[in-house]
């Protein structure tokens, strides 16, 4: 892992949620976080996120991706949970995944920060309420839903951020998944930012 420059945005970050950040925290917190630049199916870990559909039933992109490497019956356990809404989290089986869950949220289409932060929280407390410690989490809705990666990317790394300042004794490693090179680009500023390494 490697940080580039950006401690300066800290003061700022404080403001989006009308929360402010507390700064003791920031070596715990960030010997928690990772990135990874790659297919996300491939993670042995506790839970990888899906960026799914309402209908929860499968689609394009990293969705696609999933539940082509789950195998069907992944589609089979999605078939009974009766879809769901945006910004909402449920969670399946990882079937022949290495990952051993997979927690399913939708995504907001377009730039709607509220909306795309619940993605990131509830997915957050659905990770928890089933005592699971490591989760990946894909640059959900900026592919086919079009949401700009770098506001997309602060909204994500906020709402980690506030979690881990509440539950981090709980989690032991969140990784940001990032297929694409442009997110590579933008994490490796942000994530210096929002998990300052001292
Ligand atoms: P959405 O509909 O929420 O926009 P997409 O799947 O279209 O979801 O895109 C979300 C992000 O997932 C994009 O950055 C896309 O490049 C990325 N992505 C696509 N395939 C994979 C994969 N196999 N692993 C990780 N990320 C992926």
């Amino acid at each position: 892992r490697q940080y580039a420059e950006g401690k300066e945005l800290l003061p700022k970050i404080a403001m989006l949620g009308g929360s402010t950040i507390d700064g003791s925290k920031n070596k715990a917190l960030a010997d928690k976080i990772s990135y990874f630049s790659g297919d996300i199916t491939t993670l042995e870990i506790d839970a990888i996120v899906n960026a799914a559909n309402s209908s929860l039933l499968g689609g394009g992109g990293v969705d696609g991706a999933i539940h082509k490497a789950a195998g069907s019956r992944l589609v089979e356990e999605c078939k009974t949970l009766g879809g769901c809404d945006t910004g909402e989290a449920k969670i399946t089986g990882g079937y022949r995944l290495p990952a051993k869950y997979v927690i399913h949220t939708v995504g907001p289409r377009g730039e709607k920060p509220d909306l795309l932060k619940n993605c990131y929280t509830n997915s957050l407390k659905v990770m928890l309420a089933n005592k699971l410690r490591s989760i990946a989490f894909p640059c959900i809705s900026t592919g086919i839903y079009g949401y700009p990666n770098l506001p997309a990317a602060h909204v994500a790394a906020y709402a980690v951020r506030k979690h881990l300042e509440a539950h981090g004794d709980q989690v032991d490693r969140v990784i940001f998944c990032l297929f694409m090179p442009e997110d590579k680009e933008i994490y490796e500023q942000l994530l210096q930012s929002y998990f300052p390494l001292e």
